[in-house]
């Protein structure tokens, strides 16, 4: 619900708030935060922003430029039920105090000027988002980040025994089989009460709850549904989230994990995105054209797949990612798009007659990206087909999985790894850019931090299956 700076200061007033924790968003995607008393948020912190040096933030400013300002959005007040003093929670943009101009690489200010870039072109003035994030909750995860090492292993995934991998210490007998998780009751359940805990948190966060339920994957893959969002809301729910869950599970002795893919040969984790576009309270995207779309979302779709590869490189941005999007485990492969076949990667769910619920669903994206990037680029990528009229050609209503080679060879795929993305986004970045949404510096910048901090180490470091292959040749 939508509230006023004052509002938020009677807020403060009311509940007794002692402290005030200003949370903004990073490159990569997760949560900063810095906590002030109380009493040092007046009205003008909504305005000029509260200054904060910006220098040690992953890919952000240098040392010798660094004065920042976080300025709260009143919108996002929360209490904070994670904290033992009553604090009030907000999420924040990122303002160059110097010049007062919202900063170029603060992801949430991207996400804004994706709005505006909607709103410019007269298409219409409201872009809804629907991101579900599949998770892990395990019971333990160890890993050592020393700078010559840098493995890791997971201890104690419920049910390893029916995926043939070894467990020790027997079990109860009550675990989910191989991709068997969706989803039978409890006792082979055993994540209902922590899931519970964690949808209804959500809601004290003022996330639209919706649902909750065990995944396909052997043990503890869970999933939590939250009513979809303009641009900007859904990308500040889908952080509060993760957030959430996080802290849930830490409070039950387990850790949640939005990587990917943790677990050879098992389903993975996903954040299929459901979009559509509105104008002036009505849906866009119903049509009479195929599975009951209009024209203008067949375009939007035939633009998302044809900047896809470039777009993974925000909506699948890490290594892990692309261990993900290999054939088998309910994830897209092949850009193609279908109604109700979840082996394409647009899939436009069936919705009834009922226009508001027609959407489509990009089915590519995970939690490991930057929400405020991923559908910001997602929009871009969208406008430009509607703007350019591309049509995604004929649907593929037939399992992606069930082709022959000689057929599927015929169908794109999507890039095999970071660097192919990286490589892809190098290439077709035009629609970011023209639209003004993105700027080159932050294109360039973005690839040169991912090839540094990610591509380039992850490559550098002997792979512990590299001792089963090579150790004995
Ligand atoms: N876990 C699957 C994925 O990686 C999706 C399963 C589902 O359809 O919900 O995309
Ligand atoms: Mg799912
Ligand atoms: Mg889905």
């Amino acid at each position: 619900m939508a509230k006023t700076p004052q509002e938020v200061l009677q807020m403060i007033k009311d509940n007794g708030i002692k402290m005030i924790d200003l949370k903004f968003i990073d490159l990569p995607g997760t949560w900063q935060h810095c906590t002030f008393y109380y009493d040092q948020i007046d009205e003008t912190a909504f305005t000029d922003g509260v200054p904060f040096d910006g220098s040690s933030i992953r890919g952000w400013k240098a040392i010798n430029d660094s004065d920042m300002a976080m300025v709260p959005d009143p919108n996002t007040a929360w209490i904070d039920p994670f904290y033992k003093e009553p604090t009030l929670s907000m999420i924040c943009r990122i303002k160059e105090p110097r010049t007062g101009e919202w900063y170029s690489r603060d992801p949430r200010s991207i996400a804004y000027k994706a709005l505006d870039y909607l709103a410019s072109t007269g298409l219409g003035d409201t872009a809804y988002f629907g991101p579900e994030a599949e998770f892990f909750l395990f019971d333990d995860v160890r890993f050592d980040q020393t700078e010559n090492k840098g493995y890791y292993y997971v201890d104690s995934v419920e049910g390893r025994w029916n995926s043939g991998r070894e467990e020790e210490g027997g079990n109860l007998g009550y675990k989910p089989g191989y991709k068997q998780g969706y989803f039978p009751v409890a006792p082979t359940d055993t994540m209902q009460d922590i899931r519970t805990e964690m949808l209804l948190t959500m809601a004290d966060c003022g996330v639209p709850i919706e649902k909750h339920h065990h995944e396909v994957a052997t043990g503890g893959q869970n999933e939590l549904g939250f009513k979809f969002g303009t641009l900007v809301e859904a990308a500040d729910h889908l952080m509060t989230y993760k957030y959430v869950i996080k802290n849930v599970a830490k409070k039950y002795g387990k850790s949640a994990t939005f990587m990917p893919k943790p677990l050879f040969n098992d389903n993975g984790s996903g954040m299929h995105t459901h979009q559509s576009i509105w104008n002036e309270g009505k849906p866009l995207f119903a049509g009479d054209q195929y599975a009951g779309l209009s024209e203008m979302a067949l375009y939007y779709i035939g633009g998302i797949l044809k900047h896809a590869p470039a777009l993974l490189a925000f909506t699948n941005p890490t290594t892990n990612s692309y261990k993900r999007l290999v054939p088998g485990f309910e994830a897209p492969v092949n850009l193609a798009y279908s109604q109700g076949n979840r082996s394409a990667s647009v899939r436009i769910p069936l919705s009834g007659d009922n226009p508001k619920a027609k959407r489509l669903e990009f089915r590519c994206p995970d939690a490991t990206s930057n929400p405020y990037l991923a559908f910001a680029a997602m929009l871009c990528a969208g406008i430009d087909g509607i703007k350019n009229k591309i049509h995604p050609g004929e649907p593929l209503d037939v399992d992606i999985y069930d082709l022959s080679p000689e057929e599927l060879s015929k169908i794109p795929s999507t890039p095999a790894s970071l660097e192919g993305a990286l490589e892809a986004l190098e290439k077709d970045h035009a629609f970011l850019i023209d639209s003004g949404v993105f700027t080159m510096e932050f294109i360039e910048n973005w690839i040169e931090y991912k090839l540094d901090n990610e591509v380039n180490p992850l490559r550098l470091r002997p792979h512990p299956y590299e001792f089963a292959l090579y150790y004995d040749v």
